[in-house]
């Protein structure tokens, strides 16, 4: 009896294996080098604040900002971009991806920001589900990652709604930590916020047209210079300083 309970157990294990590898290649177009259009997704918004913190903007408030930087950047560089939401507004997941599902040549990108617990914990993640949205999240995470003192979550896999039923190349950042206090007073800031939505924007086009080819703005480029010799400076500047 034992053994068959086992055997059934098996059985229903390596059945439900063989469903995630259909759901995972199930009718998604590798559109990551040829896409057309951006779907851009702000996470939450209305009702549903995501994140909250008592000092600072919720969740849906800093996603929705940093969306529309990246939108903004994303048209500089001639690409089309398609808002899942453009203002603060509850939108059901399902017609989040029926807006991604409904671009012909497109990839989707979703942006979010974490919480946790643990008030120490931080850093850049970067979530995907079909294979074809792998290089797309590294290149998000490895750009993410040339900010300075930033910290690296990792790249990875999940079964979020927008992610799994996308027909297209779809991924989620989570850019920081809201609940971290340094991670949560960037988030604050809208300049860092164009430095988050500058860094998505540059692998997205680089994804579509090679390296070299993004030009981040002028303010931009001074703000990452200054960043990297504060952070190179640090304490080796500190005897020419003092007495
Ligand atoms: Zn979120």
């Amino acid at each position: 009896m034992p053994r068959l309970v086992s055997r059934i157990v098996t059985l229903a294990f390596v059945a439900s294996l063989a469903a995630c590898s259909t759901v995972g290649t199930r009718g998604v177009k590798n559109t990551s080098k040829t896409f057309s259009a951006v779907v851009v997704d702000a996470g939450h918004g209305g009702k549903d604040s995501g994140a909250y913190r008592r000092y600072g903007p919720p969740e849906k408030m800093v996603t929705l900002d940093v969306a529309q930087r990246l939108e903004r950047n994303l048209r500089e560089s001639q690409i089309k971009t398609v808002m899942t939401r453009d203002s603060d507004v509850f939108i059901p997941l399902n017609d989040r991806v029926a807006m991604e599902n409904a671009q012909k040549n497109a990839i989707f990108v979703s942006i979010h920001f974490n919480d946790s617990r643990k008030r120490k914990t931080r850093g850049f993640e970067t979530y995907y589900h079909s294979s074809a949205s792998f290089d797309l999240a590294s290149r998000i995470q490895q750009k993410l990652m040339t900010i300075p003192n930033s910290a690296n979550g990792g790249v990875h896999t999940a079964n979020f709604r927008v992610l799994r039923l996308a027909n297209c190349p779809a991924v989620l950042v989570e850019c920081g930590y809201l609940s971290n206090r340094a991670e949560g007073n960037q988030a604050r800031d809208w300049e860092y916020r164009e430095l988050l939505a500058d860094r998505i924007a540059e692998a997205l086009v680089e994804q579509r047209y090679g390296s070299g080819v993004y030009r981040p703005s002028p303010q931009i480029a001074a703000q990452l210079r200054q960043q990297a010799e504060h952070a190179s400076g640090g304490t080796s500047l500190a005897p020419g300083g003092s007495r």
